[in-house]
Parts: structure tokens; C-alpha cells; sequence
């Protein structure tokens, strides 16, 4: 992979697939099974060989060979990427997350409880 010269892409583009990975986890099921298991196994071990800026996917590819993707439930996957974004955060001398704040940060949104279908419908 080439390397990416410059600077305000490749932060806007890590910006832009940090976000885009974090509501991955937020949606992951809370008890996948083991075909979804597999999927987020090799979807995250595939990015990591594709991700477009070469020195980055070359680092996450052997953190991730290094700490493996956590799959058995949507805790462990979401708490496995913020340590993970953690790592890359230490790594460019960038501040450490809370991990025990990523339900708030990155909200699910996907509850259907009856109090929300009701306010919903209220803004109908
Ligand atoms: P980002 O790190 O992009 O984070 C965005 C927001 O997420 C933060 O503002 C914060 O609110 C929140 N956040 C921070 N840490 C966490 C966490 N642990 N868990 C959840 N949320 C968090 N850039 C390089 O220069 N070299 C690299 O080798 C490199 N490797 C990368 C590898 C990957 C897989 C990705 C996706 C990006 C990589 N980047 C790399 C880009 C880099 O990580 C940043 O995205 C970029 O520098 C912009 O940083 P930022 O300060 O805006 O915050």
C-alpha cells in the first residue's frame, strides 16, 4: 500500500473510519453467532490489509495479529476497539479515551422500546 503524504487527509480519513468502526460495535449483537462471529474476525483482519494509508494498515495489522478481535459479544467488541484505538492514540502521542464512556460516545440508537416509538410518533 502507498504511503499517504498528506497530513489533513489522513486525519480526516482516520476521523472519518474511527467513527465509522465505533458505531460498527455499537450495532454488533449483544450475542452474535458464529457465522457474525467469523464476519467481524475477517472483516477487521481484512481492513487492516486494506485500510488506505499504508503505514497506518501496516501497524494495525500487527496490533490485531498481536491482540486479536474480540468477537463473543457487543462488549467485548466495542471495548476491544477502544483499546485498540488506544493503542494508535499512544502510539501518535494522542490522549488516552475512557473505554468505561464508549456506550455514551457511540450510542447504539437501535432500541425500539415503546416509550421512544411513542415520542416518534409524537413528532409525526
Ligand atoms: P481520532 O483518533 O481520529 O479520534 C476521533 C474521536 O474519537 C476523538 O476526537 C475522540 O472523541 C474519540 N476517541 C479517541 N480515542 C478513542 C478510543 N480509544 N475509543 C473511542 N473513541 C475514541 N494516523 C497516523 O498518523 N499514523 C498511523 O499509523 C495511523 N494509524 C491509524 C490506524 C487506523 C486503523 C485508523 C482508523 C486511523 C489511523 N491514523 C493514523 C489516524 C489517527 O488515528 C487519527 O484518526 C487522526 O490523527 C485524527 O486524530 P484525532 O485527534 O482527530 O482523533
Amino acid at each position: 500500500m502507498e504511503a499517504m503524504g498528506n497530513e489533513t487527509e489522513r486525519a480526516e480519513l482516520g476521523r472519518a473510519t474511527w467513527k465509522f468502526l465505533h458505531t460498527m460495535m455499537a450495532r454488533y449483537p449483544e450475542k452474535p453467532s458464529k457465522e457474525e462471529r467469523k464476519s467481524l474476525h475477517d472483516f477487521m483482519m481484512l481492513f487492516s490489509t486494506l485500510y488506505p494509508c499504508g503505514e497506518c494498515a501496516n501497524h494495525f495489522n500487527k496490533l490485531i495479529t498481536t491482540y486479536p478481535p474480540q468477537t463473543s459479544s457487543r462488549f467485548s467488541a466495542s471495548q476491544w476497539l477502544c483499546a485498540m484505538h488506544n493503542k494508535v492514540n499512544e502510539r501518535l502521542e494522542k490522549p488516552i479515551f475512557d473505554c468505561n464512556n464508549i456506550e455514551s460516545k457511540y450510542p447504539c440508537g437501535c432500541a425500539t422500546t415503546p416509550s421512544e416509538n411513542d415520542s416518534l410518533s409524537s413528532l409525526a
